[in-house]
């Protein structure tokens, strides 16, 4: 683990003091333990934050994680993402946000069968933006271009770009959705 020293806590924008712990500004979790493993990981950048700052983020990095999952399988990665999430289910952690996850596809959104058997995937773009403005202002206090304060909202051009990205994964394949749910059925006693 590589720590940048700072004496800002680029979260809140305020004075480093105790207490305080170390923030991966490229969420560690978006990497499943064997792909830390494998690429050494586990040296990813870290920088000082207050604790109240870092844990204020957790249920929403949980959430971004398990939201996205499903689309990123097809990458060593994205693969071992989605088999540790389902995994963690099986053994009963993160039970009712997974099935939370679940509940955001739906195969008929207002009634309506989709054409070509597409899905609706349905976010929290506040929680998931929410996440994404910190990884952008980690990354950039890092490399010290900027450093943004919580309140300022994104560029029109980055947000943009957001929203296009967040707009091409609504829609998910049929198959996905019944393997997910297969493995849902699988997993309860
Ligand atoms: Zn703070």
């Amino acid at each position: 683990m590589k720590k940048v020293l700072t004496n800002i806590c680029y979260l809140c924008g305020k004075p480093l003091g105790p207490p305080t712990n170390a923030d991966h500004p490229v969420m560690q979790q978006l990497f499943a333990p064997e792909i830390r493993r494998k690429y050494n990981i586990s040296k990813l950048l870290t920088l000082g934050v207050h604790k109240s700052c870092n844990t204020a983020y957790k249920h929403d990095e949980d959430y971004f994680v398990r939201t996205l999952m499903p689309f990123a399988r097809g990458s060593e990665s994205g693969n071992a993402i989605y088999a540790k999430v389902l995994n963690d289910y099986r053994v009963g952690k993160e039970v009712l946000l997974t099935r939370k996850v679940l509940r955001e596809f739906d195969p008929t959104p207002g009634g309506l069968i989709l054409p070509g058997g597409k899905v609706v995937k349905r976010f929290e773009s506040e929680r998931l933006r929410r996440v994404a403005w910190k990884m952008v202002r980690g990354y950039t206090s890092i490399t010290r271009v900027k450093c943004f304060p919580n309140n300022e909202r994104e560029s029109r051009t980055d947000i943009s770009q957001v929203q296009l990205q967040l707009h091409g994964l609504r829609v998910a394949s049929r198959r996905g959705l019944h393997q997910l749910r297969r493995e849902d059925r699988g997993a309860d006693p």
